[in-house]
């Protein structure tokens, strides 16, 4: 288990003892009884309350020998804002993110190459999905951004020029 997620369970662990009301932590869903202790225990993660249905969940997949890696629970996903972007033409969804996206991006390119070989991008990813809604996918090398749109998939390429970093966006129409 990662830094990050032995940090967030143990925050979680004392927002549940606190008796904070919070979603099941393990299927993200509004399934937990309000006196905690009426609650499953988890079976992996030591002192952590889930739903019934994940206790149950649990119980088979270790009798399967199947268990859920703790880092796919829910709280560990990555947020995925509501976006009205899909609805759009790549056109004029490039003229909207080029504007609130834009800066976001190069930020996060310009610390991402600053980072040593071998760093992980997943914070970069998430950061990314949080603070860009409507983003699709993002890649690291070459560092690329996706944004399903309307007519097809927007794709926007970063990279450092003698300017600065430029960004170049070309509409992927469907069908074509
Ligand atoms: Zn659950």
């Amino acid at each position: 288990m990662n830094e990050r997620i032995e940090r967030a369970l143990a925050d979680l662990k004392d927002r549940q003892t606190a008796g904070e009301w919070m979603p099941c932590p393990r299927c993200g869903r509004d399934t937990m009884k309000p006196n905690l202790h009426t609650n499953a225990l988890s079976r992996h993660v030591q002192g952590i309350y889930i739903c019934d249905e994940c206790g149950t969940a649990e119980a088979m997949l270790d009798f399967m020998n199947n268990p859920l890696p703790t880092e796919m629970w829910a709280m560990f996903r990555v947020p995925r804002p509501e976006s009205d972007l899909k609805a759009l033409p790549g056109t004029e969804v490039w003229k909207r993110i080029a504007i609130e996206h834009g800066p976001i991006l190069i930020d996060l390119y310009k610390r991402w190459t600053r980072e040593a070989p071998g760093a992980s991008f997943t914070p970069y990813r998430w950061e990314a999905f949080k603070r860009c809604p409507g983003l699709t996918e993002i890649w690291e090398q070459p560092f690329q951004a996706k944004y399903s749109v309307a007519d097809g998939e927007l794709i926007l390429r970063l990279r450092h020029t003698e300017e600065g970093v430029e960004i170049a966006a070309d509409l992927l129409e469907h069908g074509k």
